[in-house]
């Protein structure tokens, strides 16, 4: 690990690692991914890992058309396995608005320059798969360029990649801690000491205040609502995103101690529906009921903030 890096991605799951791949791709060698484990340790190691392209919005869609065509290259670039299954995929439609939509998505592909996907009727659906009940189906949008590959090696493929293009990968060190300095610079806090960087990309921002939360009512709350303690991996991004909303609110002085924790707490479902969800953490001995939101500010401070 150097003292110096042009930019640091926090997080080694998918994201992080593609942030990294690309920033060598686009000619910064200079980088650095720091990780608090290993490589996948988050959200990214549960994932099933199916993909398409189909999204509401043209540039989602344009930009995982990008990625589903990336795979292959970056495969052969690192020389990782990624497990990569082009099975094909569809979406089929049995009410009229859900048709429209569907027509209108195939539009969007062909605007975007997708030539794989087209519109099928019942009995093409049939012959594509026939344990579909098409009873009811007015039609379907099928694209060859679906499948489903290893998120663990795709991970490591453009980790791989990206250290062949020279970045450096740093493994079982967190970063506690972000700190603006002169001149857009930044100091990165980790267990194996700071690090300077001109630009920071926080990829483990909401699971990391997640986590935080998980372990300050490890036990009695997740119990409670039915969860284990490993499933914080597996929450949406959505609920992840409200939570982290309540905890930026909370910093902004938007909503109170015990006004966030609430949000938080809702956001991530760790009540029982019994009314006693509003502070899980009375449960715990010796603990307020504001020491969630607390401790997660005060030991990340500088990392929500930056994210
Ligand atoms: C059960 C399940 C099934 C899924 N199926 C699919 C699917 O079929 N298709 C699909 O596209 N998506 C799927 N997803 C979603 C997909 O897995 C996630 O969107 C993706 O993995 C998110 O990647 P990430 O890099 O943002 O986060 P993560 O993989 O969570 O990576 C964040 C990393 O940051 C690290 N970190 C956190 N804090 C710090 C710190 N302070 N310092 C250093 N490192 C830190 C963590 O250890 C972790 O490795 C699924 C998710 C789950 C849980």
């Amino acid at each position: 690990m150097k003292s110096h890096y042009r930019a640091v991605v926090i997080g080694g799951g998918v994201v992080g690692a593609s942030v990294l791949y690309h920033l060598t791709r686009f000619g910064w060698s200079d980088v650095a991914l720091i990780e608090r484990a290993e490589l996948t340790a988050g959200s990214t190691w549960h994932a099933a890992a199916g993909f398409h392209a189909v999204n509401a919005d043209p540039n989602v869609v344009a930009l995982q058309d990008y990625t589903i065509n990336l795979y292959r290259e970056i495969e052969a670039e690192s020389g990782q396995d990624i497990g990569l299954h082009m099975t094909g995929g569809g979406n089929i439609a049995s009410d009229p608005a859900r048709w429209e939509w569907l027509k209108s998505a195939w539009a969007v592909f062909q605007s975007v320059g997708i030539e794989t996907a087209r519109l099928v009727k019942p009995d093409e659906i049939k012959a594509i798969c026939p344990i579909v009940e098409v009873t009811g189906v007015l039609g379907g949008l099928h694209d060859s360029n679906e499948g489903h590959l290893d998120p663990y090696g795709t991970t490591h493929a453009y980790a791989g990649a990206a250290k062949k293009r020279g970045a450096d990968i740093i493994l079982r060190n967190r970063a506690v801690e972000l700190k603006a300095r002169a001149y857009g610079r930044w100091d990165v806090a980790t267990e194996q000491g700071t690090i300077i960087a001109e630009h920071v990309v926080n990829t483990g921002r909401l699971r990391l205040v997640l986590l935080q939360c998980r372990h300050e009512i490890r036990g009695a709350s997740l119990r409670h609502a039915g969860a284990r303690q490993g499933d914080a991996g597996r929450w949406p991004a959505g609920t992840l995103h409200r939570a982290a909303v309540a905890v930026r609110r909370r910093q902004r002085g938007q909503l109170s101690d015990a006004q966030a924790t609430r949000d938080a707490v809702r956001a991530v479902g760790f009540g029982t529906g019994r009314g006693d969800d509003v502070h899980p953490c009375r449960r715990l001995a010796g603990r307020r009921p504001q020491c969630l939101l607390r401790e997660t500010d005060h030991r990340y401070r500088g990392v929500t903030d930056g994210g």
